[in-house]
């Protein structure tokens, strides 16, 4: 990451080694996942530093994330960044998972603050108002499952593997999206929750009624873009915004970025490559942070398996 001099910043490598020891199990294994991180950590960063075309001496910062997530997984990122940082004597920034998904869309294009900003991951579901970078108040968020959680769930049901994301919507392509009706969740709420849990049953039952795998992966995935760009246009109309930050691994749905192409918001999503987890969207946070001039964090900070980046106002 190069902090450009007009106070934007620059992706200079980005590094991800993807665990595939968890594809077996259907899911993330945690034991496994901090073994694997332990094992990977230095051939990441030489193999970055190596594509930047830089030493470790060339760096001016080093962030890494602190939280949420499986703590075990964080704890080998955040120890080996904070050893890092003080080796080289350089600042060190702990930055929050979610508002590295933020900064991943954000880097895509100038944008003035305030914005919606809407996560979908595999572990989240979460629309935020983005006041300024830093100030984020929670417009909404899933009463049950993350909607990578359930296209992760749906493609096990029709047995298209794991992550199931990207199969699902390579599936859907080959599928009639009207062959399955599903109910749009949350139907007549006044907030700007989302829930998939209704979906997976209502794919679960189709499946036993003999429901073809790509006609159901069509139409959960519509099912599911349609509650997603929904919810989140009538927010926008709600709070006035006009632009809409879309992050986490979802983000990288077609269908989802066509749906949202055609809400007439101005829609911003991460670049290719930067959509699941990823290095660099954490460097960015920590450019951003500089660039903000937040204070650099104490080296005692530690992982946090929960960290929430906002809260209801009022609450
Ligand atoms: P969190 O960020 O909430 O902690 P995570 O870091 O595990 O969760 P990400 O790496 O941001 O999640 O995203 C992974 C999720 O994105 C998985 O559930 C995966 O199925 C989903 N996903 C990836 N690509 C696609 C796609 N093309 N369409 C739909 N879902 C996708
Ligand atoms: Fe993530």
């Amino acid at each position: 990451m190069e902090l450009l001099p007009g106070g934007g910043a620059a992706v200079r490598a980005n590094r991800v080694w993807s665990q595939t020891v968890h594809a077996q199990y259907g899911g993330v294994m945690p034991e496994l996942a901090s073994r694997e991180h332990v094992e990977r950590i230095d051939d990441v960063l030489e193999g970055a530093l190596a594509d930047a075309g830089l030493a470790l001496g060339d760096l001016h910062a080093v962030a890494a994330t602190s939280g949420p997530g499986l703590v075990g997984a964080l704890l080998v990122g955040l120890m080996y960044g904070k050893g890092l940082a003080q080796a080289l004597g350089v600042p060190f920034y702990a930055a929050h998972h979610l508002e590295g998904h933020i900064f991943a869309a954000a880097a895509e294009a100038e944008l003035d603050a305030p914005y919606l900003a809407l996560v979908v991951s595999g572990g989240h579901t979460h629309l935020f108002d983005v006041l300024e970078p830093g100030d984020y108040r929670l417009v909404g968020a899933t009463r049950d499952d993350a909607a990578g959680e359930a296209f992760d769930k749906v493609a096990r049901l029709v047995g298209l593997g794991y992550p199931g994301g990207p199969a699902i919507g390579e599936a859907a392509t080959r599928g009639d999206p009207d062959a399955v009706a599903f109910k749009p969740p949350l139907k007549g709420q006044s907030g700007f929750d989302f829930s998939f849990s209704g979906l997976k049953t209502a794919a679960l039952l189709a499946h036993r009624a003999g429901a073809k795998p790509d006609d159901l992966a069509a139409s959960f995935q519509q099912a599911a873009v349609r509650t997603l760009v929904e919810t989140t246009v009538r927010a926008a109309q709600a709070t006035g915004r006009q632009t809409v930050v879309v992050s986490g691994g979802v983000a990288a749905n077609r269908a989802l970025r066509a749906a949202f192409g055609q809400t007439g918001l101005r829609v911003v999503f991460p670049g290719p490559g930067l959509n699941t987890d990823n290095g660099a969207m954490i460097a960015l946070s920590g450019a951003a942070a500089i660039t903000a001039g937040r204070a650099p964090s104490p080296l005692s900070v530690g992982a946090e398996a929960y960290a929430p980046l906002a809260t209801v106002p009022g609450t």
